[in-house]
C-alpha cells in the first residue's frame, strides 16, 4: 500500500464520514460508473453524472467537482473522492448500513436534519461494531 496515499486520506477525521450528508455520499459511490482511476498516482478522473460531458480530476484531499468546492466548501470528502479511497482500499465501506439509510431516507422525507441525525446514531450502534 502506498503510504503517501493514505497519508493524504488520513487527513480527514473518522468522525467525519459518520455524519449524514457524508453518508449518503458514501452510498452515491456506487453510482459512479464512468471513470478512470490510477492507483498508483491516488488519482481518478470521472465523467461527471449531471451533464456527461466534464471531467472531474479526483484526488484523495481534492476534487473539482461542485459538491466538493461549493456544497462541502472543501470540509468534507465528495463521492469521487469516497470512490477513490474505496477503490485504493482505504477504507472498507459498510454497504449494507448505507443501504438500509438510504431506504430510510427515502421513505422519511419528512425528518428533519435533527431527526436524521438521530437515526444516524441509532444506525450506528447497530453497525458500529461491524465497520472496519
Ligand atoms: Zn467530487
Amino acid at each position: 500500500m502506498n503510504t503517501d496515499l493514505k497519508h493524504s486520506w488520513g487527513k480527514w477525521p473518522d468522525k467525519l464520514h459518520e455524519l449524514p450528508d457524508q453518508v449518503k455520499s458514501i452510498a452515491k459511490i456506487r453510482e459512479i460508473e464512468n471513470f478512470t482511476i490510477e492507483r498508483e498516482q491516488g488519482y481518478m478522473d470521472v465523467v461527471s453524472s449531471s451533464d456527461n460531458k466534464s471531467t472531474y480530476r479526483t484526488t484523495l484531499e481534492n476534487c473539482e467537482c461542485r459538491d466538493f468546492l461549493i456544497t462541502k466548501k472543501k470540509e468534507a470528502p465528495c463521492k469521487h473522492m469516497y470512490k477513490l479511497a474505496y477503490e485504493c482500499g482505504f477504507r472498507n465501506f459498510d454497504v449494507e448500513r448505507y443501504d438500509i439509510y438510504k431506504l430510510v431516507e427515502k421513505k422519511c422525507k419528512a425528518l428533519n436534519s435533527k431527526q436524521l441525525k438521530e437515526l444516524a446514531v441509532i444506525l450506528d450502534k447497530k453497525f458500529g461494531k461491524e465497520i472496519q
